[in-house]
């Protein structure tokens, strides 16, 4: 079932686009939660970590990429920046479509406050 990423993915509703290739996007959070706050998504629709196949292997090696080079644009590499993945409920993941949280830009609080 498509979400909200695969809309933003096929410019069915906007966003604040910072990176994209031709397996992955990249967008800045509408309700960041640090200074700089950009979600990495992969363009294959995997609803959660845990429903990634051994296939998927190259592609999340990219999406990690992808974070690593959004944090480099972003001017944080260097300070220090927190890649999240939230998956399953009790994680609180919101949205059924594999995203890495790209936080940083401030001193990060502690994991699980
Ligand atoms: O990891 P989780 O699923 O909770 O994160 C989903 C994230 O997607 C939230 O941080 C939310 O603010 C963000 N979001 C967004 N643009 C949307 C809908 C949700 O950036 N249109």
């Amino acid at each position: 079932m498509d979400t909200l990423f695969t809309k933003i993915i096929n410019r069915e509703i906007p966003a604040d686009i910072v990176y994209e290739d031709e397996d992955v996007l990249a967008f800045r959070d509408i309700r960041p939660q640090a200074p700089v706050h950009v979600l990495v998504i992969p363009k294959k629709p995997i609803p959660t970590m845990d429903a990634a196949e051994p296939e998927d292997a190259l592609l999340l090696g990219k999406l990690m990429l992808a974070a690593q080079r959004v944090a480099r644009d972003s001017g944080i590499a260097e300070s220090g920046y927190r890649l999240i993945n939230n998956c399953n409920p009790d994680s609180g993941q919101e949205v059924y479509h594999v995203h890495i949280h790209v936080l940083g830009g401030e001193k990060l609080g502690p994991l699980n406050a």
